[in-house]
């Protein structure tokens, strides 16, 4: 094999930079082991929103003319390297790119390597990751995913742990000599940065994935219309008007059948309705209009159109009323007014459960990352082996390796 096709799998605008500086990083340390690359975006994936599933690709090759050869390509069909930026796209990729829901695994190739951040175990990501036809390995650095917004960039060293990573897994295309030595040299890099990559590769965790393991799941797809069904001219027919929800009481308006957000996001709302007070806010500031008005008047957040994006929580004025989970804890998109109306009781005891042990403190992204942001990194750092004395790192800090 003469080149090496990664790709890097990431949340739109939460992780936008982190993707963007790993594929520059794959190039620079590319160049810095003797090897050709290039780096690029999806043009199907712009202009991002947030949370929705987007891709970068970087391809290492030995040769000026192999690295020609697969730019010819719009994308590459296949990827030796899968990089999961978020362990809740386990679950599948709906992107703008495409209709349906695509494994994650769906382009690496028999043999290749996913590489995730993840806290969570083999078996239980596996719980969520699609069973592939041909074996492969998945590859973990532990740690939390990495989450900021557009103008802003959480220095946890993910791309450098990345980077570290991916010398262990293609060492034929990238050296960790070379990788420590394209961080060194690029404007944020750092000898600290160096003594992460290097505790990454490591470190990094790995166990083949038979063809017999994954999720069984059969990811949902649509009949696109053909050509030929098309209708003369340009029209884009309006969302019909929705309808009550049951004998004449509530309102679920119509949706776009063509994309569900389940895999859009990383965390999702779970509402008390106890607590509710009926206010409407969230109903009125709900970007995509997920919430469907139930007939006692309380709102459902629709889970085929709910993006995760928390500003239902930020408005509802009774506290944990509106409380955003890691995706990670659920297994369906099941109405959660439809399971309190069955049980109130039963109800109760699954949302405390719930966000008991999967609050939003576990799990941060863009609106939530103020605040939170040097007490995690502490953490976060502490688990990469670096002790932070003062301030935030990049900054002002005083911080040490251990
Ligand atoms: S998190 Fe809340 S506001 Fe955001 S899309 Fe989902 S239901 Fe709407
Ligand atoms: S914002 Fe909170 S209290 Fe108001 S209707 Fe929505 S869930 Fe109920």
């Amino acid at each position: 094999m003469a080149a090496l096709i990664v790709e890097v799998v990431y949340r739109g605008i939460f992780q936008k930079n982190l993707a963007a500086r790993i594929a520059r990083g794959i190039v620079l340390s590319a160049r810095k082991s003797g090897r050709w690359g290039i780096a690029f975006g999806r043009y199907g994936d712009s202009p991002q929103r947030n949370g929705i599933p987007a891709k970068d690709f970087a391809i290492v090759a030995d040769t000026k003319e192999e690295l020609e050869q697969n730019m010819a390509r719009y994308e590459p069909k296949h990827t030796d390297v899968t990089i999961v930026l978020d362990d809740t796209l386990g679950k599948g990729v709906e992107s703008w790119a495409w209709y349906g829901l695509q494994p994650i695994n769906k382009l690496t190739v028999a043999g290749g390597t996913v590489l995730m951040t993840s806290l969570r175990s083999f078996d239980d990501l596996l719980k969520d990751i699609h069973k592939k036809d041909e074996p492969y390995t998945l590859a973990l650095i532990r740690a939390k995913a990495s989450f900021s917004g557009l103008w802003v960039y959480r220095e946890d060293h993910t791309e450098v742990r990345m980077l570290g990573a991916l010398a262990r897994v293609a060492p034929q295309f990238l050296t960790l000599d070379g990788v420590c030595e394209a961080i060194r040299e690029m404007e944020w890099g750092s000898d600290l940065k160096v003594a992460s990559a290097r505790k990454a590769f490591d470190r990094l965790e790995t166990r083949p994935v038979r063809i017999t393991e994954g999720n069984p799941e059969v990811p949902y797809s649509f009949e696109m219309p053909k050509w030929w069904e098309m209708r003369e001219g340009v029209t884009i027919p309006a969302i019909p008007v929705g309808k009550p929800k049951e004998a004449g009481k509530g309102y679920v308006p119509e949706r776009n059948p063509y994309f569900k957000k389940y895999t859009t996001r990383t965390m999702r709302p779970v509402i008390d309705f106890d607590t509710c007070v009926k206010c409407n806010l969230c109903w009125i500031s709900c970007p995509d209009s997920c919430f469907d008005v139930m007939p006692d008047g309380t709102f459902d957040a629709n889970m085929e159109a709910c993006c995760g994006c928390g500003v239902c929580e930020a408005v509802c004025p009774v506290e944990h009323c509106i409380t955003m989970v890691n995706e990670s804890a659920f297994d369906d998109n099941a109405s959660q007014w439809e399971a309190w109306r069955r049980d109130k009781g039963a109800y109760k005891t699954w949302l405390v459960d719930t966000i008991g042990n999967k609050k939003v403190t576990v799990r941060s992204h863009g609106f939530r990352f103020r605040g939170q942001y040097e007490e995690e990194l502490k953490q976060d750092l502490d688990a990469g082996g670096v002790e932070i004395t003062a301030g935030i790192p990049g900054e002002n800090a005083a911080h040490k390796t251990l």
